[in-house]
């Protein structure tokens, strides 16, 4: 199989500090890898390699089938990279600021104005085309950033914190479009300290810690990972709790946790919808009164805190 990323045992010091040990990558094409961890990992250190903007100290990798040390040329003809290095020129329209790369990309004149006239269209930003992009707002401008980065239509993209300081309006459009590009086909790399972001858009998830991958899998996969589901039951008179946990005792295998302060019985759910349903039944066979039955799946950060022992 032909990688879009593929990097092996990537490492790279600053002056005594090992910023990255050795990382392994390997991402097919037109599906999107989060990249998650906490401040310092070495998130960008890594996308700065795989873009050709660092070279490695050992390791190697390939992006879009060429080499990044020894085929940079040809990478950067096939990559986008946008988040934290705006390209965007605040003097410029949002027009002006498309066809200026364009024309940088040797697309010609003509082909350079119907390209950003197309990516002005698909980002929302035709109404404000003639406008400077300094009056333009946070998202706006993070959506400039991203036609920007696709006017030489890339297929391989970097999104290195893309959505950091967006309200959930613009945050939603930006996911819209990531959504939309790899729809056609593009390969990305997203790093986000939004685990959300990650879950919502990313078909595979490596989390980094100190230079090293320390897991990776889908989202699903680290989610089981961290725990198993939990079905927590509240009860109005606590009273019932230990009535409650008899009850719940021959639902699932395990036996019932009960948290006395909190007036809840809670069971980790071996089957699902079935330990449910038996559940629900054995508590009104035991005439006990339920406040509140949820489910509780481990999140993300679940996921996180227990990889790392640190909050994203
Ligand atoms: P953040 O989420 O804070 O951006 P990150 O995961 O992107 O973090 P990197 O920026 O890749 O992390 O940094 C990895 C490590 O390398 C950190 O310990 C950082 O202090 C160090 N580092 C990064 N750039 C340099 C540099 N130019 N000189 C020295 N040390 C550096």
């Amino acid at each position: 199989m032909e990688w879009a990323i593929e990097a092996e045992g990537l490492g790279k010091r600053y002056e005594r500090r090992q910023a990255l040990g050795g990382v392994d990558l390997a991402v097919p094409p037109g599906t999107v890898l989060g990249l998650l961890g906490p401040n310092g990992a070495g998130k960008t250190t890594t996308v700065k390699m795989l873009a050709t903007l660092l070279e490695p100290d050992s390791g190697r990798a390939r992006v879009a089938g060429y080499d990044v040390v020894r085929q940079p040329a040809e990478v950067r003809r096939r990559i986008g990279l946008a988040g934290q290095y705006a390209a965007v020129d605040d003097m410029l329209t949002g027009r002006e600021n498309l066809v200026l790369i364009g024309t940088l990309a040797h697309l010609g004149r003509r082909a350079a104005r119907v390209r950003a006239a197309e990516l002005l269209e698909r980002f929302g930003l035709t109404g404000a085309a003639g406008r400077p992009a300094r009056t333009y707002s946070g998202g706006m401008r993070r959506r400039l950033d991203l036609a920007a980065c696709l006017v030489a239509t890339p297929s391989v993209l970097f999104l290195d914190e893309p959505t950091t300081g967006l309200d959930p309006v613009s945050r939603s459009q930006l996911w819209d479009a990531v959504k939309e590009l790899v729809t056609h086909g593009v390969t990305v790399l997203l790093t986000t300290q939004y685990l959300e972001e990650a879950d919502i858009l990313a078909d595979r998830i490596a989390v980094i810690d100190t230079g090293r991958i320390i897991a990776e899998g889908t989202p699903e996969e680290l989610k089981r990972r961290a725990g198993e589901e939990r079905l927590e039951v509240s009860l109005t008179r606590p009273e019932s709790l230990a009535r409650a946990a008899d009850a719940l005792r021959g639902v699932a295998p395990g036996e019932p946790s009960v948290d006395p302060a909190g007036g809840t019985v809670s069971i980790t759910l071996s089957d699902g919808m079935e330990s449910i349903e038996s559940a629900a039944a054995a508590l009104r066979r035991a005439d006990v009164t339920v406040a509140d039955f949820a489910l509780r799946r481990p999140t993300l950060d679940d996921v996180f805190i227990s990889l790392t022992g640190k909050t994203a």
